[in-house]
């Protein structure tokens, strides 16, 4: 099947997710990137409509769709104009309790984000010392009868504020005691509720993108052992588990981006009209859009490739990692020659391309950065060795 005729399967599906992201129009997107807002009715809609609750299972209450489907979903919103960057943890994160957790803690969590009672869209794993040497991070989990008391800091602590649950990795046994530097880390389900103010401080990160981010300092939290997700010492590998996942949905939301990049530019060059005729007629202008657009079909095809192979449960890791990195790069791309083709008014606010610009900007470098996946394709893929 061709990129192109991928993108009208699942018409359906698009055509639903196209109904409620449609309700938010440029301006809403403007008002709440002025305010600096978390884009709450946007978020709330897609909940009600069952769109987070994609990947929950039937049995707790979820619609149980595939990881190709769930990532249709990231692209529609994108590709109208959002941005799924302020809700896509609600989708992906809970899939460590899925996966790995007790039955308890399943039937405790599940139902409710499904329902939309609950929501359990962050995760603490940056460090600000440590950064992408995940093997070092120095927040410890410290055994204490039936809790653990953790100390630390995380950085990057992505939509905190309107989370009820995140989740953490922190290290339970001292590296210089564990025969792998991968062991030795657990994972657990924080009620920040309860946390925030008492042992948990967050101080909010201004940034580029409107995105709600912290650096949350972590004193004396104390965790009860039945929040522990899986085997102690087993977190990262839990963790890593769920990455391939997330990788492929930040493929699709940059896919996304990249066409609703390429779409405008081709409009606005069609439209705009400069010494007598309009500027699609330069090859200078129309060659990098049609560029542009050929490599967001390339990446759309390998997100495809990767998404399939995760539903069929086959090691998908190589396609993840390539479908983010084309992806991120052809939507940059796209981003540019957007940006370029609108000239001065590229950079004006009520375009929208100015924001958008920012927003896909980040999927260079979070939740993984571009030199990171090369360096896994080189030693993974290619048998080169490990650079670092
Ligand atoms: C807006 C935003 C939201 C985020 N949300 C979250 C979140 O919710 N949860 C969370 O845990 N984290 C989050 N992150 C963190 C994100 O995952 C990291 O920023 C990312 O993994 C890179 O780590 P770092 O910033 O520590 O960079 P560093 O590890 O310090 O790396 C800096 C640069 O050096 C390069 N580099 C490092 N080592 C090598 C090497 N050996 N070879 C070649 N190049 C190398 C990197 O590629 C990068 O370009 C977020 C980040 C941002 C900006």
């Amino acid at each position: 099947m061709s990129a192109l005729e991928w993108d009208y399967a699942y018409p359906e599906l698009r055509e639903g997710v196209r109904s409620v992201v449609s309700q938010f129009d440029s301006r809403y997107w403007q008002e709440v990137d002025e305010a600096r807002a978390y884009p709450e009715a946007f978020v709330q809609a897609l909940t009600e409509a069952g769109w987070l609750s994609a990947l929950i299972p039937e049995a707790y209450g979820g619609s149980e769709l595939s990881l190709i489907e769930a990532s249709v979903i990231m692209e529609e919103i994108n590709r109208a104009g959002g941005n799924s960057g302020a809700c896509h943890g609600q989708m992906y994160v809970m899939g460590t309790v899925v996966r790995h957790g007790s039955e308890a803690q399943k039937q405790a969590l599940l139902p409710k984000i499904a329902a939309g009672e609950l929501r359990m869209q962050s995760m603490a794993v940056t460090e600000p010392t440590t950064g992408s040497d995940t093997t070092k991070l120095r927040t410890t989990a410290v055994r204490k009868g039936d809790r653990y008391v953790v100390n630390g800091q995380k950085v990057w602590t992505s939509r905190l504020q309107h989370s009820d649950y995140m989740l953490l990795l922190a290290r339970t046994t001292p590296i210089d005691q564990v025969a792998k530097r991968t062991e030795g880390l657990s994972v657990f389900l924080v009620d920040i509720r309860e946390a925030v103010g008492k042992s948990i401080t967050v101080r909010p990160i201004r940034n580029m993108v409107n995105h709600e981010t912290n650096e949350i300092f972590i004193d004396g939290l104390e965790i009860p052992e039945e929040n522990r997700i899986g085997e102690e010492g087993k977190g990262l590998r839990y963790i890593m588990d769920g990455l391939n996942a997330e990788r492929i949905f930040i493929a699709a939301e940059c896919i996304g981006d990249g066409y609703w990049f390429v779409e405008k530019a081709a409009a606005y060059a069609n439209e705009r009209v400069v010494f007598g005729r309009a500027i699609a007629n330069n090859q200078g202008i129309q060659f990098p859009i049609a560029r542009a657009h050929v490599n967001v079909e390339a990446a759309s095809l390998m997100r495809y490739d990767a998404a399939r192979r995760f539903d069929a449960g086959q090691a998908c890791g190589a396609q993840a990692n390539m479908s983010k990195l084309l992806a991120a790069d052809a939507s940059w791309e796209a981003a540019n020659v957007c940006l370029q083709t609108h000239g001065g008014f590229g950079f004006a606010a009520e375009y929208d391309i100015e924001r958008k610009f920012r927003e896909t900007r980040l999927y260079q470098v979070a939740p993984i950065s571009t030199n990171l996946i090369l360096s896994y394709i080189g030693e993974h893929v290619l048998g080169m060795p490990k650079s670092y």
